[in-house]
């Protein structure tokens, strides 16, 4: 199998942020080492191949491992790594050292996923998220110390009361991180989360558009390419493990939460910590149909700026793009949505905003 990566789901947490519905857990010593047993039996289960071209591990809080458990996973993940080429972990500020920091370049984990969000210490606070500004600016030192010269860092957007001028000193800030992938994501306020309970008023849509298109303008005028809908890089740092979700590719995922996608069917890894650390996890497998697979190619391939190629089209779906939606092509690109090169689809600006409404344009 070419071009397959690994997605490795470690829950814990050391504190749960306000507004997460990610499958996380706190962080507890006595989970950690059953944990990683059932890991190393997942490898197997799924039977996740050698040669791999990019491994993730996120979570949860990966970094919030003990250095000893950081070494474990890592050596467990070892023989799955020799021919990776890009290799992440996430982390959080408050639990990076540089002792860490260094064991994860040791082991050949060569891109860093950093949490961040805001450089707002009183919106950190209200988020609960356990990092100052300050800290942020220490632990950057340390990360380029450690010798990373690709890392990312995560930016949220529509918080609670944030302005347009709030928004943009937290852009300043993180452009001055100089960090060479910048991901964004919106506020959502999902059910279950203290953000809902506390009910906190999530942006409008047009507070939100507004805040992206800021995003958008800035990021651009400083070198960043938006390759896909939320994420920036410089050019040649785009993520290569996340272009194998957008381009349907093959990855296997493990750990709790994980999810896989492996011939055409995709798994869930579910069933609670306690289930899963009894090697009881319930795995559901969802078969891709043929109209399923259409509108996920779509809708995944048309979230990236380069699109697709007429001939990948043809070549995994099994008919022509032109031939096939030569009406509804003419509408989406009459009405400024849609690209269509000799060789290339893409979205515009505008229709990546629109990307439902494109993508079912074509396929109704
Ligand atoms: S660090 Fe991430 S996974 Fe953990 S609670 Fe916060 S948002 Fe959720």
């Amino acid at each position: 199998m070419i071009n397959s990566g690994l997605y490795v789901h470690i829950p814990f947490c050391g504190t749960i942020c306000h507004y997460c519905d990610f499958v996380k857990v706190i962080y507890q010593k006595k989970w950690i080492k059953p944990y990683l047993k059932e890991l190393k039996r997942d490898l197997s289960f799924f039977n996740v191949e050698k040669d791999l071209n990019t491994i993730y591990i996120g979570g949860g809080t990966p970094s919030s491992l003990h250095y000893y458990d950081l070494r474990q996973l890592f050596e467990l993940l070892k023989p799955y790594a020799m021919k990776v080429k890009e290799y992440t972990i996430e982390a959080n500020i408050e639990s990076l050292t540089l002792k860490k920091l260094e064991l994860m370049r040791s082991y050949g984990i060569n891109r860093l996923s950093v949490g961040i969000q805001t450089t707002s210490d009183a919106m950190l606070e209200k988020l609960n998220r356990r990092h100052t500004y300050k800290m942020i600016k220490e632990k950057m030192r340390l990360i380029k110390k450690a010798g990373f010269t690709n890392f990312s860092v995560d930016l949220i957007y529509g918080l609670p009361g944030q302005t347009l001028a709030d928004l943009k000193i937290d852009l300043a800030n993180i452009l001055k991180l100089n960090a060479p992938y910048i991901s964004t994501y919106s506020l959502t306020i999902e059910e279950g989360t203290i953000a809902s309970i506390n009910k906190w008023k999530a942006a409008t849509d047009e507070e939100m558009r507004a805040m992206y298109d800021l995003i958008l303008e800035t990021l651009r005028e400083k070198g960043y390419i938006r390759y896909e809908v939320s994420n920036f890089a410089w050019p040649g740092y785009e993520s290569m493990h996340n272009k194998l979700y957008w381009e349907n590719k093959t990855y296997f995922g493990i750990g709790l939460g994980a999810s896989g996608y492996i011939n055409g069917k995709r798994y869930l890894i579910e069933g609670g910590l306690t289930r899963y650390v009894k090697g009881e996890s319930i795995i559901s497998v969802d078969e891709i149909t043929p109209e399923q697979y259409i509108e996920e190619y779509l809708m995944l391939h048309l979230r990236l700026a380069q699109g697709f190629l007429l001939s990948d089209f043809k070549k995994k779906v099994g008919f022509s793009f032109l031939e096939k939606y030569k009406e509804q092509i003419k509408t989406l690109v009459e009405s400024g949505l849609l690209v269509v090169t000799r060789e290339r689809v893409f979205a515009t600006d505008e229709g990546i905003m629109l990307l439902d409404h494109v993508v079912l344009t074509l396929i109704m």
